[in-house]
Parts: C-alpha cells; sequence; structure tokens
C-alpha cells in the first residue's frame, strides 16, 4: 500500500474507533443482557459480587455472546492455568456478534492458543531464574518486582506471566512474603518496589495494607509502585476506602494496563479520577496485539484518551513469545510505525516508549525510529518527524 492508501484506511479505522467507543460508553445498561436483568445495582457495584459472579464456562458465556467453534474449543482446552474468566461488567462491554471485538478477543479463549510455535518460551523473560526468595524478581540492581498474588480480576489471553496466573488456590499465610520483605531490607541498593502479580488489589484492602507497611517500613526504598489492571476490568475495586487507605502512604505510583479505546469507559473514567483526585500519578502499560490495537490511529486514539483521564502513556509492549500467544504477535516494525506516527504528530505527553523484553533476561530495551541519519567529528545529522534534515554542530 502506499502512503496515501495507508492514511485512507487509517482514517476510515479512525472513525470506527470513534463510533465503537461511543458505543460501549452507551451500553452501559447491564439489565439489557437476560443474565443480567434481575441483578440489582449495588449488587452490581459490589466488587466481591462481580468477582464471584465472574464467567468461567462455555454455558454461560454463550448467553451472552455468540461463540464460535474457535473459541469453544478454546476455551475447553483453558482449564487449568490462565483459565477463563470474566467479569460481568467487561462482559457487557463485549461486542456479541463480532470474534473480532477488541475486548473479546483478550478475554476469550481461542483454540490458537494451543499452538506451539518453537520460537515461544515458558518463561520468555527469565524471571523465575532472578528471584532470589518467593514472590521476587530481581532484574536491575536498583528496583525489585514483588509478585503479590497469581489471581486477576480477569485472565487475558496474552497474559506473559501464565505460568503463574490463574485460578489455583494460593497461600494466604500472612508470613508469605516475609523472606521477599528480608530480601529488600538486606540490600540497600534496592530503592524502587514494585507490587505487581498477578494484580494485587484482588487481595483485600488489609492484606494490601499490611504489604506495603512493611515495605514502607524500609528506609532505603523510595519509590513505590503498584501494577494492576482493575480499573479496566472491574473499576468498582477502586474504592473510597482502598483510595483512603493508598493516599496514607503516599507517594505510591500506579501502572495501569490499558489496550484498547473502548476500554476507556464512564466508569473506568470514575476509578480513574478516584485514584487521580487522591493525588496519585497514573502510567499507563499497553501489550502491542495484532487485530486489537496494531493500528496507528487506534494507539493515538488510545494514548489521547488516556490524557484525558490524567493516565500519562508509560509503555508499549512488544508481546513476549510466551507459549500461546502467537496469534498476537506483530513484526516490530509495526510497533516502530506506531511511535513513527505519534512522536511530533502529537502531543509528547501521549508518547509512550515501545520496548522489548530481552527475551533471556534482557529487561525492556526500548526500540524506536532512528532519528540519527549521521554522527562524525561534532556533527549530527538528523531528520525530525516530517523526515526534514537538520544539522547540529556541537
Ligand atoms: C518492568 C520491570 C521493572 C520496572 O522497570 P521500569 O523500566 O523501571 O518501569 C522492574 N523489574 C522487572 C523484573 C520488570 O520486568
Ligand atoms: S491482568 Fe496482567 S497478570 Fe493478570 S492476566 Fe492480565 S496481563 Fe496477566
Amino acid at each position: 500500500m502506499n502512503n496515501h492508501a495507508v492514511a485512507v484506511e487509517d482514517q476510515k479505522l479512525l472513525s470506527e474507533t470513534v463510533t465503537q467507543t461511543r458505543l460501549s460508553r452507551s451500553s452501559q445498561d447491564y439489565q439489557q443482557i437476560s443474565l443480567y436483568k434481575d441483578v440489582n445495582p449495588l449488587d452490581w457495584e459490589d466488587w466481591h459480587w462481580q468477582l464471584n459472579r465472574r464467567i468461567r464456562t462455555k454455558e454461560e458465556l454463550a448467553q451472552v455472546i455468540k461463540l464460535t467453534p474457535e473459541e469453544e474449543e478454546g476455551i475447553k482446552k483453558a482449564s487449568g492455568r490462565l483459565s477463563m474468566a470474566i467479569t460481568p461488567y467487561w462482559a457487557t462491554l463485549i461486542d456479541p456478534e463480532d470474534p473480532n471485538c477488541p475486548l473479546r478477543r483478550q478475554a476469550v479463549p481461542v483454540v490458537f492458543e494451543s499452538l506451539i510455535s518453537p520460537h515461544e518460551m515458558v518463561d520468555p523473560c527469565a524471571e523465575d531464574r532472578d528471584s532470589p526468595a518467593p514472590h521476587l524478581v530481581h532484574r536491575y540492581p536498583d528496583r525489585i518486582l514483588l509478585l503479590a498474588t497469581e489471581s486477576c480480576a480477569m485472565y487475558c489471553r496474552h497474559c506473559t506471566r501464565r505460568r503463574l496466573v490463574g485460578e489455583q488456590i494460593e497461600s494466604n499465610s500472612p508470613t508469605r512474603f516475609d523472606a521477599a520483605i528480608e530480601y529488600i531490607k538486606s540490600n540497600r541498593k534496592i530503592r524502587d518496589v514494585l507490587i505487581s502479580g498477578g494484580d494485587p488489589f484482588i487481595l483485600e484492602d488489609e492484606e494490601i495494607e499490611i504489604l506495603i507497611q512493611k515495605i514502607r517500613a524500609i528506609s532505603h526504598v523510595e519509590f513505590l509502585r503498584i501494577g494492576t489492571r482493575v480499573p479496566v476490568t472491574l473499576p468498582h475495586r477502586i474504592t473510597e476506602k482502598l483510595v483512603n487507605m493508598l493516599k496514607k502512604y503516599a507517594p505510591i505510583w500506579m501502572s495501569i494496563h490499558f489496550n484498547h479505546p473502548k476500554e476507556i469507559t464512564k466508569r473506568c473514567k470514575i476509578a480513574c479520577d478516584m485514584l487521580a483526585d487522591s493525588g496519585m500519578p497514573l502510567g499507563s502499560q499497553s501489550v502491542l496485539l495484532k487485530g486489537i490495537n496494531d493500528r496507528p490511529y487506534i494507539m493515538k486514539r488510545l494514548m489521547h484518551e488516556l490524557l484525558q483521564i490524567r493516565v500519562r502513556p508509560y509503555y508499549i509492549y512488544q508481546c513476549d513469545p510466551v507459549r500461546g500467544t502467537q496469534h498476537f504477535r506483530t513484526p516490530v516494525a509495526v510497533g516502530i510505525n506506531i511511535i513513527e506516527k505519534l512522536r511530533g504528530h502529537t502531543s509528547g505527553y501521549a508518547v509512550p516508549t515501545y520496548v522489548i523484553d530481552g527475551p533471556g533476561g534482557g529487561g525492556k530495551i526500548p526500540v524506536g525510529p532512528n532519528y540519527v541519519l549521521s554522527q562524525a567529528k561534532g556533527k549530527y545529522v538528523l531528520r525530525n518527524y516530517k523526515g526534514k534534515i537538520y544539522t547540529y554542530l556541537e
């Protein structure tokens, strides 16, 4: 396709996403779905109710959407690790007729998940190897990842930690993080702790608070952040009580996993507003997913909508070569082209960093368009976002 054809197609897609987003925002009336017609609004708002009523079976899901043979087979095979679990809230956002609905593809297993590709691994980022104590991944000297749970509100079909994450009986012994806390305490280089999982907000407020208190008691930890997807998959989890608890330990930064503009509903905005109003800085992380957000104008729209709800785009991840995700992966050039179409063309705040997690444990490696054409003897030849050439003399 030539540039003009690409532009025309992108423009078409852009108008499609705008309408989809509008639709999802007005289709919040869950009582129109027969499965939920008798649910009272207080239950609907209750995050425990949402968790207990997650869609776990083919039979239930078939009452909300028309399943394809690929999905039926996928659901059957997805028992055990990374089983299917869809919050009623998310289920109402799915297009019941369109198997390519971006929200549907992130939530409903398909048979392609059981394909074996020689390039894929169970643990591509070698997290298990870099684990000095249970629940920890220590990759960078000054910061550490603490996996607080192995459960989430909804299981994303592209999950990188699918080897760990899913519905299993987890220990909830109050001493389970002791070794992790001891490790952080004894390693004075660690100034940044990232609490993630799974999703930390699957835990009750009291359990999260105890964990935060233990980390806050370590004097060399200055930066604390939480990685979560609940503002997107279960926004009801962001309660007044939770926000007030978190506020006591400010500053806590939050990274929220967003992949598509349709995810930014009125209900999601309420959750993000509560967090932002409490003073918490919010960032986003997105995974580049084929057929979901791999068009520049969809990503651009997502980034613009994130700024509107006070979330600063942070990372776009190349989809890791984790087993069972081949159908989601795009070439790297697709991600680079997205950044090319953002940088300079829109607010710098709307441009995240595109990264590849180096397979085998290399950490996040930024990749993007090359703007330095040549560099020699104090002379930089650069191009700008329009392709015009400039020389900078040192
Ligand atoms: C992503 C990640 C971090 C945090 O990286 P930043 O670039 O600082 O956001 C820390 N540890 C591990 C293992 C990670 O995967
Ligand atoms: S919320 Fe994160 S950890 Fe949980 S299934 Fe989705 S990608 Fe995996």
